[in-house]
Order: C-alpha cells, then structure tokens, then sequence
C-alpha cells in the first residue's frame, strides 16, 4: 500500500514538474580559478575538472579575469590551459575584466583599460578557434552609480562589440565558497557535507523567489540567469544543484537564446551603488512596491560567522 502512495505521488510530481518547463543559463565567474591563493596546483587542477564535468552537456560560459594568468610576475601555462579546457569542452567564455576592477571605485577611463587588458590574450584565443569575443559581465554586477557613466561604459562596450551579461539570479553563493575553503582547509568533512547541503537549499530558494519576482514583473516566468564562480565549492557541489534544478523542470540554454527573450529588453534606469540582479533592476524602474522584494533568502548567520563575513 505504501508503495503504491509513494508511486501515485511521485507520478504526481513528476506530471507537476512536466508541465512546468523552465529555462536558465548558467553563467560562472571569475576564471580560470577564484581561490588561487588558497591551494597549491595539485588542489586545484581536480577540482578544476570536476566543475567542467558538472556542467558537461550544459552551454555554460565562463567570465575571465587574465590578471589570475600571471602568477607572481610569470605567465602561468597550467592556468591558461584551463581557459582552454573551457573552450575544448565546448563552452563559451566572456570579458569580467583583467583584474576585477570595481567600476564604483575606479574612474572609468581606468574601468575601459581594465576591459581592454582582459582581452589580451582572450580575443586571440577565442580568434583562433573562429569565435569572437562578444560577452561582458561587469565585476560586483556594479554597472555605474549614474547615468553618465553607464551610459560612457555601455557605448565603450558596444564600440568594441560586446554585450552585456545580465545575472537574474543574484546570491551569496561567495559567502558560502568562503565558509567552504575554511571547512576543506579544516578536513572537517561533516562541516562540508553540512555546507553543500545548506548551499544547495539556499540557492534552490533563491531560483524559487526570482521565478515568483518574474511572474509578478512580466506575468509570466522568463529564462533566468544564474551567477556563480569557479570555486572550490562549486567543484564539489554543481553535480547536487543542477540536478535540483533539473527537477525542478530547468533546461540550461545559452546566453544568448536567453538573452533573445523580450524581458532582457526591458527599460533599464537602476543607476545605484548596489549589484543587483536585473529583475530588480526592472522592478526599481517600473516602481514596484517594497512589498515585491520581501522573502528573498539570505544567507544563514551560522554560514556568514563561518565565512567570516558581516553580511551579503
Ligand atoms: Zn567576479
């Protein structure tokens, strides 16, 4: 008997999820590696691969930043290589500056070097395999705390052939890569397991209430878009948060097809300090009430002491 329930509600679920297909890309940042400075070679190199397996049969792209190219004063060959491994796997990759320059804290004559410096050796690469370079993300998600300079920056970009890539899905997903470097730099394999769980949980809420923001903003849900970084975290924990997503009814597609949906052509006149996702940048222009951006998930105290960060 309870095995026929458990069968009637599993069918239930999966005709619920069946109905209810979704879309997402998946977008990583940070390239080739976040966490250099906390682990040797030998680390990161497997980790390294098991976050491109994760995402294999995913049109993911990945956000470099060639500043992590040099190690000391030398060009690193085992880090370029790991950009390549990126491409030969099929993936894209995009502009996020050399050096994760904050565009809120630099003139933005020295914000266009710090693009033009994350081509150098990005342009070429992807010109030797007949791909252009036409992706940037903007380091912090910080797009300029006024008109003028947005709109200096959003014409350098388009002079030099790039777009724009948007993040919906904003999160603290950092605060936990943190918290998880300190539980691996521990051997406190429990702590782990309690982290990529809490993780997994937390992000899936976050999905959960931009699907709810979209509804309310377009009246429907819109493709959306995830940010997170090339860490040592997602190295252990992408396998479990794809697969809820998946069950959750999510197809991952590229940038690009996302980026064709009408909502990315939304008016845009958030000028603000804060990196924010766009749907609450359309929502801020469109004068939703306060009310709209309640319920968002945070990040648990338990995992922010642990980080060591004050807040998200
Ligand atoms: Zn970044």
């Amino acid at each position: 008997m309870r095995v026929f329930l458990w069968m009637a509600l599993s069918l239930g679920v999966l005709i619920a999820h069946a109905v209810q297909a979704r879309e997402m890309v998946i977008t990583v940042d940070d390239l080739p590696w976040v966490e250099f400075a906390h682990g040797t070679r030998s680390e990161i190199q497997p980790r390294h691969r098991r976050l491109l397996s994760a995402l294999k049969g995913i049109p993911a792209i990945g956000f470099v930043n060639e500043a992590k190219l040099v190690d000391g004063a030398q060009l690193s060959l085992w880090r370029q290589q790991m950009l390549i491994d990126w491409l030969d796997r099929g993936f894209e990759l995009g502009n996020h500056t050399d050096n994760h320059n904050d565009l809120h804290q630099v003139p933005a004559e020295q914000f266009e070097q710090s693009i033009l410096r994350g081509e150098r050796y990005l342009r070429p690469l992807l010109g030797q395999r007949q791909q252009a370079l036409r992706w940037f993300r903007h380091p912090y998600l910080h797009t300029g705390m006024d008109a003028a300079t947005r709109e200096r920056i959003t014409q350098f970009l388009a002079a030099h052939d790039y777009q724009v890539a948007p993040v919906t899905v904003d999160n603290g997903e950092w605060i936990y890569a943190r918290a998880y470097l300190l539980a691996l730099q521990q051997r406190d394999r429990a702590l782990q397991a309690r982290l990529r769980a809490d993780y997994v949980d937390y992000m899936l809420a976050k999905v959960v209430f931009f699907e709810d923001a979209a509804q309310r903003q377009f009246e429907r849900e819109i493709p959306q878009i995830l940010l997170i970084h090339a860490n040592a975290l997602n190295a252990d924990a992408l396998p479990d948060l794809l697969t809820v997503l998946r069950i959750r009814g999510y197809q991952f597609i590229a940038l690009a097809q996302a980026l064709a949906d009408p909502a990315y052509r939304h008016d845009d006149q958030f000028f603000g300090r804060g990196g924010i996702s766009w749907l609450h940048r359309w929502a801020l222009t469109d004068q939703f009430p306060k009310s709209h951006y309640e319920g968002e998930p945070s990040v648990p105290d338990w995992v922010l002491q642990l980080a060591g960060v004050d807040g998200e």
